[in-house]
């Protein structure tokens, strides 16, 4: 028997992430949505979307979230979310607030929608307009107020970077004002739109350690009143995070065209064939694929990490990292101090440091700059 067929049974996808869309009227500079979304395919059709979610979870899914791109942009929202509320899924919508009406607001609550999560992009209207390349201020103050008066949690979300760390107090204190149970202040991780942007928007480590200090006291002050999480960005570690608590462990991610993932940017993996839900049961896809098996538990790695003591707890990092960085899917990701290409993260660290993006204009992210870097190949 070969040591594959040893290997322990994965557990189910718990965590379904159901990209339905990657049409968005924002155009955040951070974007986690791949550089060249405007070149996928068409988006699956409302029935599609149906037999995934009861595939998934047949397959053992508890956790549905609704995400884009902007999923309100879908006008089958409402069904989707119905149907996954009658097959028993916790869901969750992650939203800009955009399209989010007093009456659809009403008819997903109507659907059974049981959170959702508001971002942001910072606490003033200049910045947070700036980042998304919109006027949505205004507007997601409303819409907090809508998922206030429907009756859900209050959870927010601010992607922290450079040019907004060093507002973080007036971002809490917005959060709380707004009445917010839960914030998410989540350091960009420089993947995609992202790693165009590195230089403009990795921040300093001074900047990092006063808001992480700020952040703390504010915690003090408001104890359980907001439950505040503040995600540091591994560039500023020595080790790197368990990418999706372990590549086809939890989450399985299904974009706009179909494709199946481990995770919202493995596509990018060289040497891959992902499948795709319109072609494959969702069982299959996660059991049986090469693209969720390749990287599964730690048999795939080489050294360091294949020797390190250490293995079990990172899991050898991300795989994507690994590969935008190292230029190897299979090496270790090089956040950590132990890989040989670790340089190139403290050389990213240093050029932030000494402020290097400091006259570069930002990339925002739009379907046209996407058409544009495809076709350039980047
Ligand atoms: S990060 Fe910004 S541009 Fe990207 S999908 Fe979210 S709201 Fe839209
Ligand atoms: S060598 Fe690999 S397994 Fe060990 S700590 Fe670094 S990334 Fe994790």
């Amino acid at each position: 028997m070969s040591a594959a067929n040893l290997a322990p049974q994965p557990g189910p996808p718990l965590w379904l992430l159901a990209e339905l869309t990657y049409r968005c009227p924002l155009h955040c500079a951070f974007c986690y949505n791949p550089v060249d979304f405007a070149t996928s395919g068409p988006e699956l059709s409302t029935d599609d979307w149906l037999r995934v979610l009861r595939e998934a979870r047949a397959a053992g899914s508890v956790q549905c979230g609704f995400s884009g791109g902007e999923p309100l942009v879908r006008d089958d929202l409402e069904i989707l979310v119905a149907e996954a509320h009658r097959l028993g899924f916790y869901t969750n919508l992650l939203t800009s607030g955009v399209g989010l009406t007093a009456e659809r607001a009403a008819a997903l609550k109507a659907a059974g929608l049981d959170h959702i999560q508001l971002s942001f992009q910072d606490s003033t209207r200049e910045l947070n307009d700036f980042l998304s390349h919109t006027r949505t201020f205004d507007l997601k103050q409303r819409v907090a107020a809508l998922i206030k008066d429907n009756g859900w949690p209050m959870v927010m979300n601010c992607v922290i970077h450079r040019l907004n760390i060093d507002y973080i107090d007036r971002i809490i204190e917005m959060a709380v004002e707004l009445g917010a149970e839960y914030l998410e202040l989540a350091n960009s991780q420089y993947y995609s739109w992202a790693l165009l942007n590195r230089d403009q928007l990795l921040p300093t480590r001074d900047q990092l350690e006063r808001a992480e200090r700020i952040t703390n006291e504010y915690r003090e002050k408001y104890g359980d009143r907001i439950r505040i999480f503040f995600v540091v960005p591994d560039y500023h570690e020595k080790r790197p995070k368990k990418c999706m608590n372990g590549w086809g462990n939890v989450f399985l991610t299904v974009t706009p065209d179909g494709t199946a993932l481990p995770c919202h940017t493995a596509k990018m993996l060289p040497g891959l064939a992902f499948p795709n839900v319109r072609e494959m049961g969702v069982r299959d896809i996660w059991y049986e694929s090469e693209g969720f098996n390749r990287y599964r538990g730690d048999s795939w790695m080489k050294d360091p990490c294949r020797t390190c003591p250490d293995k079990e707890k990172d899991l050898g990092g991300c795989r994507c990292q690994a590969y935008m960085l190292a230029g190897d899917p299979a090496a270790a990701d090089p956040v950590c101090d132990k890989s040989p290409a670790h340089g190139l993260v403290v050389e990213a660290v240093a050029r932030a440091e000494a402020g290097a993006g400091r006259s570069a204009p930002l990339v925002f992210r739009d379907p046209a700059a996407s058409r544009r870097i495809a076709a350039e190949g980047g």
